[in-house]
């Protein structure tokens, strides 16, 4: 059985930067990904998403992000750019090779793939958090509007002309509704008032309170819940807020029933709508993760990337250290220390 030091799991940024570090501190290791580009995650959400971070907020450790510093990339400039990533470090990548069962026996893990298995001593989830479509439970009779998850938009092409409504008070329902405005009647449904900052301020913002150390704030300081709660329902650009001011997106609240062809909401009124899109975010998938322990309700039983199995660690998480973790702006440091974690770990 060849044993290597450590198995990395998903190739997107969070698996990238985490190999940056393995090969920094030389160790053996291998990264599998099931999909057939690097970059694929970014490539296969909407045509229009341009991400909300500049440039010079994007790099990866050791390479620097192409193009004007202060512009904001399009999400093929990113998939691009993890692309050639990649290929500069010629890290050991095996693609289209998906995970279908990680295990755990005498300080070996087995990672099982539709190509066969691997073994390590350590193994490193970069998985992504935002794998697995989220859509909240609602009361419903027959439906007969067709729905999609914003995974699966892409552009205003794909959906009948007519009313359509947005559910979801994030960022990618805000981004779909100015998407579809000018082709569609577009209803946004909210379940929670919105705030909006605009790019230049968002960036200010974030300047200023990285200059603080304030972003930096363990996710359960009090510092770090704050900014969680401040985050909530903040809408970068002022587009959408302009849109509905001049009645060209409406909004409605929450929903209480599908109904055949009628969504009744929470108010009482009711829309017909051609089709419905869920912006209601995401989940991880670790449904192949057979190790007790190693999740909880379906989500990663870690601290700082750092799980209750040993040997077991995660990049990339929501909030795993902090506000920065799930961006390109956080992931290198939490990566950094996950590495150096397991590489103690590893010399025991
Ligand atoms: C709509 C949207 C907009 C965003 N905008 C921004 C932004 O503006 N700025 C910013 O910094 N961040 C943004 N993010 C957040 C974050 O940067 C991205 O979600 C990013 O893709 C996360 O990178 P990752 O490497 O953690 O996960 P992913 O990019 O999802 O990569 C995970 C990889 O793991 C692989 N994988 C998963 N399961 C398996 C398996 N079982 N076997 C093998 N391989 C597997 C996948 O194929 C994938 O390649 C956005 C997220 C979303 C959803």
């Amino acid at each position: 059985m060849a044993l290597t030091d450590v198995i990395i799991i998903g190739a997107g940024q969070a698996g990238l930067a985490a190999a940056y570090y393995c090969k920094k501190q030389q160790l053996r290791f291998a990264i599998v990904d099931g999909s057939k580009r690097i970059g694929d995650s970014w490539r296969n959400r909407y045509d229009s998403l341009v991400l909300f971070t500049p440039r010079r907020w994007n790099s990866l450790p050791g390479l620097p992000f192409p193009g004007l510093p202060g512009g904001y990339p399009d999400k093929n400039e990113v998939a691009n750019y993890l692309e050639s990533y990649a290929t500069f470090f010629n890290f050991p990548i095996q693609l289209e090779t998906r995970v279908l069962k990680l295990e755990k026996q005498d300080n070996v893990f087995t990672v099982t793939t539709d190509r066969g298995q691997l073994h390590s001593s350590a193994v490193i989830i970069a998985a992504g958090a935002f794998q697995k479509a989220y859509t909240p439970k609602v009361r419903r009779s027959v439906s007969l509007i067709p729905e999609i998850h914003s995974s699966h938009y892409k552009n205003p092409t794909q959906i009948p002309h007519g009313n359509v409504l947005v559910i979801g008070s994030g960022n990618s329902a805000a981004q779909i509704a100015i998407d579809l405005h000018a082709t569609h009647r577009v209803t946004l449904s909210l379940n929670k008032k919105l705030r909006f900052i605009s790019n230049r301020g968002l960036t200010m913002r974030m300047s200023l309170l990285s200059a603080l150390k304030v972003l930096d704030a363990p996710t359960n300081s009090w510092r770090g819940k704050v900014l969680h709660r401040s985050a909530r329902g903040l809408v970068v650009g002022k587009s959408l807020k302009t849109l509905i001011k001049t009645g060209k997106v409406e909004v409605r609240p929450e929903i209480q029933e599908i109904n055949g062809e009628k969504v009744i909401f929470k108010d009482g009124s009711t829309l017909t709508p051609r089709q419905i899109i869920w912006a209601t975010g995401f989940k991880p998938d670790m449904n192949w993760v057979a190790i007790p322990g190693a999740t909880q309700n379906g989500t990663p039983a870690q601290q700082a990337g750092v799980s209750l199995i040993s040997g077991l660690y995660y990049v990339g998480q929501r909030w795993q250290s902090s506000v920065k973790s799930e961006l390109l702006w956080g992931v290198s440091s939490d990566a950094q220390s996950v590495v150096t974690k397991l590489r103690s770990y590893l010399a025991q």
